[in-house]
């Protein structure tokens, strides 16, 4: 039998909180469960926001709480190489293209298209301007020379790897009431990032290369992840990768109704822990008993 593969796939940028108790927690128990692994993936990419002591405290905070993985835990900052490979196949098909602007000139290239009397810019799942595509239209040998100068993210010519994928997709969800098939709307994220400037991938392009490299079959994570899994999807087709089952839990608010963030100090389980809380304390405040 094929034992079913979960992972907890942290980034070590904070201390864990409450919310990620609930999916680390999750994991742990769907994965005993059905008999099956748990994996710990360290997705550190961003070399400027992951810091070895977060990393450190992943390991503390997860052994604490009683979640048992498997070891080595992988750590997606010595993989560059995997993620450059399948970036360069991406290249040579003309499915990515070079992208030179700041979040910053995005802003500003999309309010000079807004005026008034215009539609408002679309904007993508997480509420940030599409990208307007300009530097799609660059003429090559515009192109060369910027690139020869300049650094540049690498996105995703979405128009084209839609008709070269030329049908509708989806994927199966199990954290809802009734497990269902899913339709993907990549359409809703624009070009995005596959490669960003100062490192050979994004979060979109790792996950799904490592969800199929490590064997994962049971993706559970948070609700807010929801959305990004169409991407995934169109990744996953487009670099023939199997697709794991997704299962996107509940997040844990804070008393005024808003996500958890890494800097909120009050819900960090090692704070919680200072202060005397024990692992079924953690188990209480996340609604798991
Ligand atoms: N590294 C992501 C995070 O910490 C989670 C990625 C995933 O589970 O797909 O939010």
């Amino acid at each position: 039998m094929i034992r079913p593969v979960f992972r907890f796939a942290p980034s070590p940028n904070g201390l864990l909180h409450l919310g990620h108790a609930l999916s680390a927690l999750m994991n742990f128990e769907l994965a005993r469960k059905a008999g099956g692994r748990l994996l710990l993936r360290i997705e550190d990419i961003d070399r400027t926001r992951c810091l070895p002591e977060y990393e450190a405290a992943i390991y503390q905070d997860l052994a604490w709480l009683g979640i048992e993985w498997e070891e080595p835990a992988r750590r997606q900052s010595e993989h560059f190489d995997d993620y450059r490979a399948a970036l360069e196949g991406l290249e040579r098909e003309g499915l990515v293209y070079p992208a030179f602007e700041s979040r910053g000139e995005i802003v500003r290239l999309v309010a000079a298209r807004e005026g008034p009397g215009r539609k408002p810019w679309p904007t993508d799942p997480d509420g940030a301007p599409l990208y307007p595509g300009t530097a799609r239209e660059l003429a090559p040998d515009e192109r060369a020379r910027r690139c020869a100068s300049e650094p540049y993210a690498l996105r995703l010519d979405l128009q084209k790897v839609l008709a070269r994928i030329g049908r509708p997709l989806s994927w199966n969800e199990s954290g809802e009431a009734e497990p269902r098939a899913i339709e993907a709307m990549p359409g809703r994220w624009g070009d995005v990032i596959l490669g960003r400037k100062e490192t050979p991938t994004s979060y979109h392009l790792a996950v799904v290369i490592d969800d199929a490299l490590q064997g994962v079959t049971h993706v559970v994570r948070g609700r807010d992840l929801y959305e990004a899994t169409a991407v995934h999807r169109l990744l996953q087709e487009l670099l023939a990768l199997p697709a794991p089952v997704y299962h996107h839990h509940r997040l844990v608010l804070d008393e005024a109704g808003r996500k958890l963030a890494k800097s909120s100090e009050s819900t960090a389980l090692r704070a919680l822990r200072e202060s005397g809380a024990m692992p079924a304390d953690i188990r209480r405040l996340v609604g798991l008993i």
